[in-house]
């Protein structure tokens, strides 16, 4: 047993048990061990859950390196940057996006929504055909309650979505990633239990709330680095009108080829 697996049952059990546990302490007059024992427990489930790169629980992959299971780091040389892009498929974006990854011979992964994919099947199929990866971004994307959900609700939306996906696009997608990268342990166990992987990026340009095209681009720009992976999202109209993520992927190929990155699936 790897040592986050221990660390997820212990996390888990800790949290179940607790509860009881305090109540004998408190009746034994113990209270501050009955709070402790409450807290700490709380505290490792929701650092764990709400730190997208925390690795407390299960893997969670930040680079190009870890996800192909390389120990060196992608060179600087090479300049390689794994592309993904949340919340679609989208029948305005995703067109777009993928003329634009066509021009710049640029590939992606796109963590497509169950329920978005159910209602546009031709688009999925439109980017397994052109060489891009479809991945798994839960059912309906509950991105307030997500981190909160059980066992049951947890897994269903991991399970529907991978079977809309498989269906559609008839390939068994590899790779995972919570609406807002927020998973708790009970969804790191059952995507592991599903075959999946954990995917969370190293450079973002806060899209998903930012609609200002010029501040996304400048904050990519700054975090982008050979090895990492970027986090885009589909479905938001721009500050000014338009769609916002053609014009940030336009500008953002062409940064990357100017300063000589290449976009790669691992
Ligand atoms: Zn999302």
């Amino acid at each position: 047993m790897t040592w986050r697996r221990l660390l997820r049952r212990t996390v888990i059990l800790w949290n179940v048990a607790a509860p009881f546990a305090a109540i004998a302490l408190v009746m034994s007059g113990l209270l501050w061990w009955a709070l402790g024992l409450l807290m700490t427990g709380h505290a490792l489930w929701l650092i764990s859950t709400l730190i997208p790169a925390c690795q407390w629980c299960g893997e969670v992959v930040t680079t190009l390196s870890q996800a192909r299971g390389e120990k060196e780091p992608v060179g600087a040389e090479s300049k390689e940057v794994w592309l993904t892009i949340d919340d679609g498929p989208h029948p305005e974006d995703t067109p777009r996006l993928l003329d634009l990854l066509d021009a710049h011979q640029a590939r992606a992964t796109f963590f497509f929504i169950g329920a978005n994919a159910k209602k546009h099947r031709k688009l999925v199929r439109q980017v397994i055909k052109r060489g891009h990866e479809v991945a798994n971004h839960t059912m309906n994307h509950p991105q307030y309650w997500y981190w909160a959900y059980g066992p049951g609700s947890a897994e269903r939306e991991i399970d529907e979505c991978q079977k809309v996906l498989s269906d559609v696009a008839d390939v068994t997608p590899r790779w995972f990633r919570a609406p807002a990268g927020f998973k708790n342990p009970i969804v790191q166990q059952h995507v592991e239990k599903t075959g999946l992987r954990v995917a969370a990026w190293s450079a973002r340009g806060h899209d998903g709330v930012v609609t200002d095209k010029e501040r996304v681009l400048q904050r990519l720009y700054s975090e982008i680095q050979p090895g990492g992976i970027i986090l885009m999202h589909e479905g938001r109209v721009a500050d000014g009108g338009g769609r916002l993520a053609p014009q940030v992927l336009d500008e953002l190929l062409k940064w990357l080829g100017e300063k000589g990155y290449r976009c790669v699936v691992p």
